[in-house]
């Protein structure tokens, strides 16, 4: 079923060839889906990207695809394409998890908005992947269900929280996944898996049935292997919602329109000075430095840029964080969700719901509800909340000033390139350095994307792009120009390199 006259490897097509074939008639939406559902059974086993398959979904999605296109009707340019989504998002018909004991067995009754966005769009939604619970980490190594690999070398991680999606896009499982970022969980996944991955502004994108774990950072994003790929995937899921009080009411930013522009001349570009030097790998290092030397002869004006308050950003979101998901987190109180343990008709609700929460969530989780509980208690909350809070606006106070000077700012998008599973389970700090080049945009809401700058010994490695806020069309324009450049050198996309599996 794979095998397709005149394509081959359905699964390597971009998502823009597969809906452009299939809305030609050359490639069936049912064949797609088929193609990704055959490849997610070989890879499958190895990979662990997927939590839950819903092979007859996809197949029915697609066929009213199919249907509709015999018709004659006009589809969306995105229609019967394969998608993996994070299971952190609701979806009427399948199982959320969000990577978590505690959530085992329960179906939302309701989609999220990205959801109902997807199907509207035609997307095909092949089932729910893998993340760190509750989207808490840098390496799916926290999902209750086990690790996912990297593809690209499966003793490794695929980062996190969203490696699921990752890794499904990587091992060519499916041209599209939805990730969700609050320090850096799209970003990281996409640079050590060699992806296109986009945070989008704060507020551009529905949190609206977004499992929340730090309410005022999570954001959900594409990732893809290409940059116009991601772009039509964030125009698809992007826009105002009523149903989330935190969606902005404007216009979506031009982002397929900007992907497609590949001009950028005179454009200013600031390199950020702090995110560089000691702990970033001289690999790294290299391949980032390669990447700006691509966009300076694209005819970019490059400069160094200072944000002095970014080397405060880790600890800032260490505090804001925990102290948001404390209290998000409170709701899975053995009640109203999921999993109920001790409900013998003596033990009390409190008891129950300790019992519960004890044996519902991992260690890493138990950690942030303790840490933030702490920060946000009567006579440690100035000291710590309130002081990371202040934090927070002078790094927004940083961008603010950077942007009066260029119209973008670069850096790595992660110090090191993937590491090997287990190598950081018990050091939570220095998993925690993962995100040391992300999180000021989750801080200040900018959009960020990564965009693959090159390998370093055989492991791909990201540039990070980063815009102010609701100018996410900078991104696509920066990263489909370089992106150009970069394939143009090597002769291929980064991604085509990945081993066989
Ligand atoms: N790795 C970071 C954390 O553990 C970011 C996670 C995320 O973006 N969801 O909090």
């Amino acid at each position: 079923m794979t095998d397709h006259p005149t394509f081959p490897d359905v699964v390597r097509l971009t998502a823009a060839a597969t809906a452009a074939a299939i809305a030609a008639g050359e490639l069936s939406a049912v064949e797609a889906t088929q193609a990704a559902l055959d490849r997610i059974a070989k890879v499958d086993d190895t990979i662990h990207a997927f939590l839950h398959v819903d092979a007859e979904g996809a197949l029915a999605a697609a066929r009213s695809v199919d249907e509709r296109r015999a018709a004659g009707e006009a589809l969306g340019p995105l229609a019967g394409v394969p998608l993996a989504l994070k299971d952190v998002l609701t979806a009427r018909d399948m199982p959320t998890t969000c990577g978590s004991r505690i959530l085992e067995g329960w179906h939302a009754p309701y989609d999220a908005t990205v959801v109902s966005r997807l199907r509207a769009a035609d997307v095909v939604v092949l089932g729910k992947v893998n993340m760190d619970e509750f989207a808490m980490g840098s390496s799916t190594e926290n999902s209750a269900y086990g690790p996912t690999r990297n593809p690209w070398d499966t003793t490794r991680i695929p980062g996190g929280s969203s490696g699921g999606s990752a890794a499904a896009v990587a091992a060519f499982e499916a041209p599209l996944a939805i990730g969700t970022d609050t320090g850096g969980s799209i970003r990281q996944p996409a640079a050590v898996c060699g992806l296109v991955g986009v945070k989008p502004t704060y507020g551009g994108v529905s949190r609206y049935g977004l499992v929340a774990f730090s309410s005022s950072l999570d954001q959900a994003g594409p990732l893809a292997r290409t940059v116009t790929d991601a772009a039509l995937l964030h125009a698809a899921i992007a826009g105002h919602d009523p149903l989330d009080s935190t969606s902005v009411d404007v216009p979506v930013p031009p982002v397929v329109e900007a992907a497609g522009r590949r001009d950028v001349r005179g454009l200013r570009v600031g390199v950020v000075r702090e995110l560089a030097g000691e702990g970033y790998d001289p690999g790294v290092e290299a391949a980032f430095a390669a990447a700006v030397e691509a966009l300076t002869e694209l005819g970019a004006e490059v400069v160094e840029v200072s944000c002095p308050h970014f080397q405060y950003a880790l600890a800032a979101y260490y505090l804001i964080a925990p102290s948001e998901c404390s209290s998000n987190l409170a709701r899975f109180d053995a009640m109203r969700f999921g999993l109920r343990l001790g409900d013998d008709g003596q033990a009390g609700a409190e008891e129950v719901m300790s019992r519960t929460r004890e044996a519902g969530f991992g260690p890493e989780v138990k950690r942030r509800v303790i840490l933030g509980t702490y920060a946000l208690s009567s006579g440690y909350y100035d000291a710590y909340y309130g002081q990371a809070q202040k934090v927070r606006t002078l790094i927004s106070r940083d961008f603010a000033a950077a942007f009066e000077r260029v119209d973008v700012l670069v850096s790595p998008t992660t110090p090191t390139p993937a590491f090997p599973l287990g190598s950081k389970v018990d050091d939570p700090v220095a998993m925690y350095l993962s995100d040391l080049c992300t999180i000021p945009s989750n801080l200040a809401g900018g959009p960020a994307m990564s965009l693959p700058a090159g390998l370093v010994d055989g492991l791909p490695v990201g540039i990070q792009i980063m815009a102010p806020p609701f100018a996410d069309d900078r991104l696509y324009l920066v990263g489909g120009a370089l992106e150009e450049a970069l394939d143009a050198r090597r002769g291929h996309p980064l991604v085509a390199e990945a081993p066989a599996l």
